[in-house]
């Protein structure tokens, strides 16, 4: 059967956005690589992390790149970590859910705005996810410029709408940053009280407050809710599966990453939703 034009029309738009997607995340790899190493994170170009040797253009190709070198450096034959391809995929299926996305947090700015804001929401979570995984760190500047452009694109989306829905949203936003900040730099306080050692890093604090900062109060309540479920299961699972031990430290930033980046997607309502329906069946 012929494809019809306007179905190639509709397919054509996620393909493109799921290949610059792919393209960001690739830079994406380099950043949470280069940057706790205090290297420049445009020079010099890709380079094996064993021998040095630098990859040609086509082996620079997102996903492919990986997939025709078979997981292997050309020239030293060193494994190249399947996390490269799987960042990859992961921005680009992010970029393409991102067009769809229906974030409640900024009122009915227009869709252009919201994809916009989608992107680059991901896009800076993504960096810090990967830090965190890597070196139980989530660097300040990431962090405190994440925030400032979450008000950034509040305000802005207030703007295409009103005066006073602006300010409405603004006062909204950073309410929730500081409460955020405030609250989880109160219970690692607390918690350091209790256990007598640092439970919880102030990255996480810094995190928190940038989530408020782009997704409001509900939003970022939300977003703590399900990290801290998501972490819980995760963290009972490594434990039973002897993975994690008792006293080992463990990242909470990519639970806090993907509560913010699952309430931007669905919406606060549809979560919401889920929420109450969840509570009745108890
Ligand atoms: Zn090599």
């Amino acid at each position: 059967m012929p494809v019809q034009p306007d179905t190639a029309a509709n397919l054509l738009m996620p393909l493109l956005v799921a290949l610059v997607g792919a393209c960001v995340g690739s830079f994406l790899n380099v950043v949470a690589w280069r940057l706790p190493r205090r290297e420049s994170v445009v020079l010099p170009a890709s380079h094996c992390p064993r021998c040095g040797v630098h990859l040609a253009w086509h082996q620079n190709l997102p996903v492919l790149g990986w997939l025709l070198l078979r997981g292997r450096c050309g020239h030293c034959r060193g494994p190249i970590s399947p996390r490269y391809p799987l960042v990859e995929l992961l921005c680009a299926g992010l970029w393409v859910a991102a067009l769809q996305a229906s974030p409640t947090a900024l009122g009915d700015a227009p869709s252009w705005l919201l994809i916009g804001a989608g992107w680059l929401l991901i896009s800076w979570l993504l960096p810090l996810l990967l830090i965190d995984c890597d070196h139980l760190w989530l660097p300040e500047p990431l962090c405190r410029w994440g925030l400032l452009l979450g008000l950034a694109v509040t305000l802005a989306a207030g703007l295409s709408q009103s005066g006073e829905i602006a300010r409405a949203l603004l006062f909204n936003h950073l309410l929730a940053a500081c409460l955020g900040l405030l609250a989880f730099e109160g219970l690692s306080a607390l918690a350091e009280r209790l256990m007598g050692k640092p439970a919880l890093g102030l990255g996480d604090a810094k995190l928190t407050a940038l989530l408020g900062a782009w997704l409001g109060l509900t939003g970022m309540g939300l977003a703590v809710t399900l990290a801290v479920f998501s972490g819980a299961v995760v963290g009972l699972l490594g434990r039973l599966s002897g993975r994690l031990q008792p006293a080992q430290p463990f990242p909470f930033g990519p639970f806090l990453a993907f509560g913010g980046l699952a309430v931007w997607l669905a919406g606060e309502g549809w979560w919401l939703q889920q929420w109450s329906r969840w509570g009745a069946t108890l």
